[in-house]
């Protein structure tokens, strides 16, 4: 992809702090982090997001986010992080090169979702499960 930062950073076009990198995938700090250590592992063939990666790529993902996590956790010492995934504008997906989040936690750190968690109304849930269940397809 030509306009793509990360594929510009893993053609080495872009210079980036890299953490861990094979064949399939580098992981990187991100340049704005939440807490200093926090990570992107970005597979190595552009694809948009979650929905579009290849099965196999997305295990090698996962594989070198579990690799890079247990880094950050006894390298920073941590008590506990966050792992995830942007999809979609609305979502705060900026680049759109699938990657994956880490990134460390404190006590107190003040990061939250301000939420207002909903209650199924009768027959909601049933409903709900049923219509996601109908587009369960194994691809
Ligand atoms: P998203 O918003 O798509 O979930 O995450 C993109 C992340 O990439 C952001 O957290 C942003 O700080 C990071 N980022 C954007 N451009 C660069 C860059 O040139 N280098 C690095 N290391 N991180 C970047
Ligand atoms: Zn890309």
């Amino acid at each position: 992809m030509m306009d793509c930062i990360f594929c510009k950073i893993i053609q080495r076009k872009l210079p980036a702090e890299i953490l861990y990198e094979n064949d399939k995938v580098i992981s990187i700090l991100d340049i704005n982090p939440i807490h200093f250590g926090h990570a992107l592992v970005i597979p190595k063939k552009h694809c948009l997001d979650f929905l579009s990666i290849p099965e196999d790529d997305l295990h090698d993902v996962l594989h070198a986010t579990q690799i890079v996590t247990r880094a950050i956790v006894s390298g920073l010492n941590l008590e506990g992080f966050n792992i995830f995934s942007n999809n979609g504008k609305i979502a705060g997906q900026s680049v759109f090169h699938f990657h994956m989040h880490i990134t460390p936690r404190y006590v107190d750190d003040n990061i939250r979702f301000v939420l207002q968690l909903k209650s199924y109304d009768d027959k909601m849930l049933a409903k709900y499960g049923a219509t996601i269940r109908d587009h369960i397809s194994i691809q």
